[in-house]
Parts: C-alpha cells; sequence; structure tokens
C-alpha cells in the first residue's frame, strides 16, 4: 500500500501534483468496476433478502459507514438524536462555501459574508447562518478572523482552475444496488476530469478546514470506489486539502485499494441492512464512548467511558465530526 504524498504546495505545483507531471495515466481494467459490483451485490443478496418488503433504502455514506462500523449501537443513538452544529462544523461549513466560490468564480471578495450568502442561497439545511448569529459577539469574531485566513489560504494557493478540466464542486457519487434497495452515496467537494474508457483521468479532491487526519484517508477511498463503480474508471488520484494550513495529502489509486475499500463497505452495508431488518444493534464500547448519545442507556460503554453522563458533543467534533 502507497501511502498519500504530503506537502504545502501552491499554484501549478499543487496543480501538477492533482492533475499529475506528464507521466502516463494506468490504463483501466474494463472488467474491473463490474467485478467490484458483482462482489458487492453477491455479498448483500441474503441481507437485502431480509428486509422487510416496505423498508426504506439503505444508505450508505461515509458518516453512516464510520458510525456503524465504530458500534452500531451508536448509529442508532446518533439517528434518534437532535442534529448538534459547533464551531468546527459551521467553520468547515463556511469554508466550503468559500472553496465552492473560488473555483467556480475565481473570487472572494468578503469572506464572512461571501460563505453566509452562498449557504443561504443553497437552503442552509443545517442552520449555519442563525449558528453563527447566536454566538457570543467575541467568538463570532474569531470566527470571522478564522474563515478569513482559510480564505487567504485558499486564495493564495489555489490557482484558477482551466474549464478544459472539468472542475465540478459538490459532485454527487450515487450507486444502486440490488435492484436499488441499498444505494452507495458520496458528495465530493471537487472533481476534476472527464472520466475516460481507457486511461484513468478523474482526480477527486476533499477540503478539510479541520485538523489533518488519517480518517480522511478513508472517506476518499469510498469516494474513489464509488467513482470506479459509477463511470467504470477508478479516478487516477485523489486528495485532501487542509485549508488551515496549505497540505495536500495526495496518492494514486490502485486495485488493492479499492478491493480493501469494497470489504470495509461490504461490512459497513451488512451491518445497516442487519439494523434496518430489525436486528438489536451490537454495543462495541471503543474509545469514544465517553461522547456518545447512547451512553446513558449503555451499560458497557459508561464502564469503558467511567460514567454514564456524556461530554458535550463540540469538544469532540473537531478530531472526530463524523462519528460525533
Ligand atoms: S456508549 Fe459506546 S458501546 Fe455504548 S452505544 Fe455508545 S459507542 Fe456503543
Amino acid at each position: 500500500m502507497r501511502r498519500a504524498a504530503t506537502s504545502m504546495i501552491e499554484g501549478d505545483g499543487l496543480l501538477r501534483r492533482l492533475r499529475g507531471d506528464g507521466a502516463p495515466r494506468p490504463v483501466v481494467d474494463p472488467g474491473l468496476a463490474g467485478g467490484l459490483r458483482d462482489w458487492l451485490e453477491d455479498g448483500l443478496v441474503e441481507a437485502v433478502g431480509g428486509l422487510p418488503g416496505d423498508s426504506e433504502t439503505v444508505r450508505v455514506n461515509k458518516e453512516s459507514l464510520s458510525q456503524v462500523l465504530l458500534c452500531e449501537a451508536h448509529l442508532v443513538a446518533r439517528r434518534g438524536a437532535p442534529r448538534v452544529m459547533t464551531v468546527e462544523l459551521a467553520r468547515g461549513s463556511l469554508v466550503d462555501a468559500l472553496f465552492r466560490q473560488w473555483v467556480t468564480t475565481g473570487a472572494v471578495e468578503d469572506p464572512w459574508n461571501d460563505a453566509l450568502e452562498a449557504l443561504a442561497v443553497e437552503g442552509d439545511r443545517d442552520g449555519v447562518g442563525s449558528f453563527v448569529t447566536g454566538l457570543p459577539p467575541t467568538r463570532r469574531h474569531q470566527m470571522m478572523a478564522e474563515v478569513a485566513e482559510h480564505a487567504a489560504e485558499i486564495v493564495a494557493r489555489w490557482p484558477v482552475l482551466s474549464p478544459a478540466w472539468l472542475p465540478r464542486t459538490q459532485e454527487r457519487l450515487e450507486v444502486p444496488l440490488c435492484g436499488g434497495r441499498v444505494v452507495l452515496a458520496g458528495v465530493v467537494d471537487l472533481v476534476l476530469g472527464r472520466p475516460a474508457q481507457d486511461r484513468a483521468s478523474v482526480c477527486l479532491v476533499e477540503l478539510k478546514s479541520g485538523t489533518r487526519r488519517v480518517e480522511h484517508r478513508g472517506d476518499l477511498h469510498f469516494y474513489a470506489l464509488l467513482e470506479a463503480l459509477r463511470s467504470g474508471a477508478p479516478p487516477f488520484r485523489i486528495a485532501t486539502y487542509y485549508s488551515a494550513t496549505g497540505e495536500l495529502d495526495a496518492e494514486p489509486v490502485e486495485e488493492e485499494m479499492l478491493v480493501r475499500t469494497l470489504a470495509r463497505v461490504l461490512d459497513g452495508a451488512l451491518r445497516l441492512c442487519r439494523l434496518a431488518a430489525g436486528a438489536e444493534p451490537e454495543r462495541t464500547p471503543n474509545p469514544l464512548c465517553a461522547w456518545c448519545a447512547g451512553l446513558r442507556e449503555c451499560v458497557p460503554g459508561q464502564r469503558r467511558a467511567g460514567t454514564d453522563v456524556p461530554r458535550p458533543v463540540d469538544s469532540l467534533a473537531e478530531l472526530h465530526p463524523e462519528t460525533a
């Protein structure tokens, strides 16, 4: 397994890392995507057969996958709990909006207001606007300064992308399996390149405004699998860009990585099907029990956490936003 190469780069250097530096792109194996799909569908067919006829589609996305693999009971508890907005999540949404604006228009005039307006236009489903309006003035001003710093990093390091690279922001990837009873789904921050028949040509980029974490690789590997299943050709490169520091983790997409990811996705999808069929969720105590929404009702988790009172989610969200 190759490790992602990390560096702080900008301008043409950043684009070379994302688009390749002239080396020939990998030849697409025409049977690979079909083989991966068959593997998934064969592995799911029995579990899907156990779903009630009127059950909802089982959706497998990066959050449900990481939560159900962490602890099934944690996933169930999270589903029943209200979504908690935090400073870190709000900042991430604002910086994401600015990145989209920069990539599509090449201009950021007023980072704070531009970001809030962009979210409002998109519907602001998570209520970021009202959350930041309700912050104490000192915290809000601190956040405005942070968002401006992230915007300055993006503008300084990202050149305006050529339309020839077909940059797409918030690209939706959806792969229905088993007649649509299970759907693998994701939204990628930035996709470059046209899906190809003969040589891999797509690069997937995720923007992170928080701390660099190894789990981010798993999210990108999931998206690489989705792109391979959707288009029939895997991406040739995947990358995470950290807007706080300018670091870029980039790695090639190899068959071994797709197969490893498929095993993880199949494990998670089977668990999600089992829960959708009404099975009792398994409890798997883990280091995040202390922040779990289900801690009060979970004896094994209380033993692990040493308490029955969950810690505030915003003390965890910076580290583990998908599982919080
Ligand atoms: S407290 Fe721990 S073991 Fe219990 S449901 Fe939450 S994550 Fe699972």
